[in-house]
């Protein structure tokens, strides 16, 4: 009989009164490993309930002190997190490797909001006016929200929670509920590390708890990751109800190779962003641009690599691991069949895929197409899996206008070994997040990450200073002390003087 996962409030589980739950499953052997329960409108109302109760006194705890949890959550995080690797791996399907790095990456926000007492500093400014003062604060929200998705069980969450706690707000995080157990884990051990129960909670669930953040009066800010139209539905929707929002949203990430590039880092690298996390990132590169007359020699080293990769259980060393579930497995299929009807040429087709893995995991192997038009769905839609596809080109002004158009700008790379072409592309290209020789670039914890058009709504990237702005309210003070000499009673405006 699997285990059933309940929500996280006041620092303990809590059951709440919801009777639907969903099934959690391990992808790489189909099998159930848990069952979930999904919380009911009034599930949501104790968790706000809670979250609510315990701002005041962690909005008014010292940074000193803050900090100093931070640090053991840090401390914790580092020396525990294989576990958390293996639970990602366990229900994701991703494999070790990549699933530590995922933590790793996450990791890097910790250390970064472990800065939060510079980050928060203010302004100051002496005799604005005559014997006036003026300084600027940031004060925290109150309590937010944060809603992610299942490709990143902890990354992503860790892009938002570390900045949000760090400022002072109390948080409730609404997990994937294709992969919980890592924001239950994170949970314990922010109590391990000495946060005070009710800053940190989990609301398991589906629309109906996403729906309770969304619309709730004390829920102050929401962040949000996932697929397109959930973003722009949970934009729309939270800004209705008077929330800053931040919504990051799907992704079509086109890697251009220039004639000049060193073609086997360029293929390298394309097998890297294609197929890494079996395609399942939102940097993955979907779309491989040839430009001009290396196409044949590009697919003939794109095609050779791919061939070696080792589809597997994510825990046995193979490189590629299954998709998530066995809907996503017969959607991305589904594409490869369109792909081919369409008259696209089908260079590796990892329908065929032979996994290196025990019961019937929800594998599609390393996909390869070439002479993809911009028309077949192939090309127009995320497909979030391992398929790549290759787009041949002209010219470099042709990828450019290709990329420009596309409905999404989340992440580009080009592969070139001329300066000058790179630094046209960086600056011309109409997307957040660009590399020049690296696949995906992903930023620094002490950047910001967001993607534009259809990748991004609301105007707030993830982490860095756009994260700690998102996650604090600014104010500015003025003040005049009297001294002897004070000037008595003026009626007029306040000036300058
Ligand atoms: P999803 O949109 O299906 O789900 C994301 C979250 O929204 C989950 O917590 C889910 O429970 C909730 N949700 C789903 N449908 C909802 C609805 N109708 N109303 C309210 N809430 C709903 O996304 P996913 O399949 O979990 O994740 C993959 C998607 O996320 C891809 O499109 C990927 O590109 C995107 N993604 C984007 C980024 C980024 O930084 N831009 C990062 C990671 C993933």
């Amino acid at each position: 009989m699997a285990i059933t996962l309940h929500h996280w409030r006041n620092g303990t589980a809590f059951e709440g009164v919801g009777d639907r739950y969903s099934d959690v499953t391990n992808p790489a052997t189909g099998e159930v490993t848990a069952r979930l329960a999904l919380a009911a409108g009034s599930d949501v109302n104790a968790v706000v309930e809670a979250a609510v109760a315990a701002f005041p006194a962690w909005r008014d705890t010292s940074l000193a002190a803050r900090t100093r949890v931070l640090f053991r959550f840090r401390e914790l995080l580092n020396a525990r997190k294989p576990e958390l690797a293996e639970i990602i791996t366990s229900e994701h399907g991703k494999v070790l490797s990549d699933a530590l790095g995922e933590v790793s990456r996450g990791q890097e926000v910790v250390e970064f909001a472990c800065g939060i007492p510079h980050l928060l500093k203010g302004g100051f400014t002496e005799n604005a006016s005559t014997r006036v003062d003026v300084h600027s604060v940031r004060q925290p929200l109150g309590v937010v929200g944060i809603v992610s998705p299942f490709n990143f069980p902890a990354m992503v969450p860790l892009w938002f929670f570390p900045l949000a706690i760090a400022a002072g707000n109390a948080v409730i995080l609404k997990p994937s509920e294709k992969v919980p157990t890592a924001a239950l884990w994170l949970a314990e051990l922010w109590k391990e590390a000495g946060l005070p129960d009710g800053v940190f909670n989990v609301l398991n669930g589906d629309r109906t708890a996403v729906d309770g953040l969304l619309t709730h009066p004390d829920v102050e800010s929401v962040s949000f990751v996932g697929s397109t139209p959930v973003a722009r539905y949970v934009y729309e929707t939270a800004a209705a109800h008077g929330k800053r929002v931040q919504a990051l949203g799907g992704a079509k990430n086109h890697m251009v190779v220039l004639p000049d590039a060193d073609l086997d880092l360029a293929a390298d690298q394309a097998v890297n962003g294609g197929y890494g996390s079996a395609g399942e990132r939102c940097m993955a590169i979907s779309a491989v641009v040839a430009v001009g007359s290396i196409a044949d020699e590009l697919v003939e080293r794109i095609k050779a690599r791919t061939l070696r990769l080792r589809t597997g259980d994510g825990t046995r060393g193979c490189d590629m691991g299954p998709l998530v579930t066995a809907q996503a497995q017969q959607r991305v299929s589904g594409y490869v069949d369109a792909g081919e009807k369409a008259g696209a040429v089908l260079v590796v087709d990892g329908r065929e895929v032979r996994p290196d893995s025990d019961g019937a995991g929800f594998f599609v192997g390393p996909t390869l197409f070439d002479h993809v038009g911009t028309d077949m769905s192939i090309y127009t839609d995320e497909i979030f899996g391992p398929v790549l596809s290759v787009v041949r080109v002209d010219s470099y002004d042709e990828a450019v206008q290709l990329i420009n158009r596309n409905a999404y700008g989340n992440g580009t790379a080009i592969f070139t070994n001329d300066g000058g072409a790179a630094r046209q592309f960086a600056n011309e290209i109409r997307v957040g997040m660009v590399g020049v020789n690296v696949p995906v670039p992903v930023p620094m914890a002490y950047y910001s990450f967001g993607g534009w058009k259809h990748s991004l709504f609301g105007d707030s990237h993830a982490h860095g200073t756009e994260g700690v702005q998102f996650f604090t309210r600014g104010k500015v003070i003025t003040t005049r002390w009297l001294d002897p000499s004070h000037g008595g009673i003026n009626l007029g405006f306040p000036e300058n003087a």
